[in-house]
């Protein structure tokens, strides 16, 4: 059969509304609410009719039984089982007969059929179990419900001796039993049917009712808007659903905090990206408006230009600073972990920062006691810790030194960075590692800060699972120290 696309996407969109209800909930509650109700109301049926069957079987053969314990006294009164002819049994064993229908064998002593009242097994000899056993002594009802026929087998005993002269045996037809049960199995069937209506019902509308909160949380999640990140969501239907929208409010908080520190810092990158620029454009102005009033000196035009290289360099720093940042924040799938040499990554380091060191009278000293291998990023750490060394460098004293040493144990491999400088300010500690924060800005930006180097080092110390810690005293100098796993676990 050729299938168009618009059929087509109708189609599975059936399929998909299928797949959701069948994976739903409400199925669910619906089906164990259906068994729950099905279940009992089919074992009542049965065991209605089941008892009714039985109870009607057993007061046959009790009455049954009865008359024949009066018959079997005559029998033995006259001495009918010693083949003595006896009008009057004739006639109530006749009787007993079209009462029920039903057939009467009289067995003697010797196991011969003495009398049949359907006349067919007289003279024969009769070694059935049910005789046998009540000549033993024990009376039995034989229920057969596939052929519709009960027999009960009754000892024909002589009552003053108690001695055994025989039994009776009467075959009834119950087919009234069957029909009786079939009777009451029509009109349970039709209690059946509305009771397992009302459950479906019932099961229905319950299991609607019981899933509908959860629909109330989908609805108000749906209905949010614009300003979803202001509305809290409150179902206190359930403590699932309350735990739910608890969770969801949650989340909404740390959004929030997200969504302002987002907006934080697009403001201060447009703010930190505005400042070169509006320095050269004051300076450009400046260049043109004496242009305009005659020749600008050659001094006076190359100083501006300088500044105007300086802006630009600044602008540029930031920009990379910002690319840094952006992809230590990406997902670990960026990382390049490689088994790297740490001693040769911090010598390393330091070769290239020595210059600016020496440029600013600072020795700059490496200690390491151990050689150590470890599973790193090789240019984010390199980074990260090239602006701890170079934040020593930048913020010391005059002929003041740093101090980087390296050590590691089982687990973990430790950088220390200590530096004689000015220290940080104890309430600044907490915020250093933030973008664009600056303890000192005046003096930061002098020295080409950007306020990004420590919230580069911590994000490439984070993604690597590490930690970093600042120890420092206003004008006592700053210590701080790293510490990353030697093995790395994505
Ligand atoms: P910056 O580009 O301004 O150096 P950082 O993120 O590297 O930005 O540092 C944030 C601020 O922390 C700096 O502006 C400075 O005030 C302070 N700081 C960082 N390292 C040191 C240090 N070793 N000694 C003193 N102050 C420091």
């Amino acid at each position: 059969m050729f299938i168009r696309s618009g059929e087509w996407v109708i189609i599975s969109s059936i399929k998909n509304k299928f797949k959701r209800y069948a994976k739903s909930l409400r199925l669910r509650l619906f089906i164990i609410l259906l068994l729950v109700g099905v279940i009992p109301i089919n074992l009542l049926k049965y065991g209605i009719l089941n008892n009714y069957e039985k109870q009607a079987v057993s007061q046959r053969a009790d009455t049954i039984r009865s008359q024949c314990l009066m018959i079997s006294v005559q029998l033995c009164d006259s001495d009918y089982m010693h083949g003595t002819e006896s009008e009057l049994i004739e006639s109530e064993l006749k009787q007993l007969g079209s009462i029920y229908n039903g057939r009467v064998v009289i067995v003697n002593d010797h196991f011969r059929i003495i009398r049949d009242t359907y006349g067919i097994d007289e003279d024969k000899v009769i070694v059935a179990q049910e005789v046998l056993e009540c000549f033993l002594g024990t009376d039995s009802d034989n229920y057969n419900r596939t052929d519709e026929f009960l027999e009960v087998t009754v000892p024909v005993r002589d009552d003053v001796t108690r001695e055994m002269q025989g039994v009776m045996i009467i075959s009834v037809p119950t087919t009234d039993i069957r029909e009786g049960r079939d009777a009451l199995s029509s009109t349970v069937l039709t209690l059946q049917t509305v009771l397992t209506l009302a459950v479906l019902a019932v099961a229905f509308y319950a299991a609607r009712l019981l899933v509908k909160p959860f629909g109330k949380v989908t609805a108000s999640l749906e209905e949010m808007k614009g300003s979803f990140l202001e509305e809290d969501i409150s179902i206190p239907d359930y403590t699932e659903t309350e735990l739910l929208s608890e969770a969801y409010n949650r989340m909404l908080e740390r959004m929030k905090v997200q969504e302002d520190s987002r907006q934080e810092f697009v403001s201060n990158v447009s703010h930190e990206l505005k400042t070169p620029l509006t320095s050269m454009k004051v300076l450009a102005d400046s260049l043109v408006d004496q242009g305009k009033q005659g020749e600008v000196p050659n001094e006076l035009y190359k100083e501006f230009m300088t500044d105007i290289a300086e802006e630009i360099d600044r602008e540029n720093k930031i920009i990379t600073d910002l690319l840094s940042l952006v992809k230590m924040d990406k997902r670990s799938s960026d990382v390049n972990i490689k088994e790297t040499n740490i001693n040769d990554l911090i010598e390393l380091i330091l070769k290239r920062l020595r210059p600016i060191a020496a440029k600013n009278n600072i020795d700059l000293v490496l200690e390491s006691f151990k050689p150590i291998l470890a599973e790193v990023d090789e240019t984010k750490l390199t980074l990260a810790l090239s602006n701890l060394v170079e934040n020593g460098i930048k913020y010391n004293k005059e002929n003041g030194w740093v101090h980087v040493s390296l050590n590691v144990d089982n687990n973990f491999f430790y950088v220390k960075v200590e530096d004689s400088g000015i220290g940080i300010p104890e309430e600044a500690q907490e915020h250093i590692f933030e973008r664009f924060y600056r303890a000192d800005k005046s003096h930061s930006r002098e020295i080409g800060g950007t306020g990004l180097g420590l919230a580069i080092t911590r994000s490439a110390v984070l993604m690597h699972h590490g930690a970093i810690r600042v120890y420092s005293q206003e004008g006592d100098g700053t210590t701080f120290t790293v510490r990353i796993p030697l093995r790395y676990v994505p």
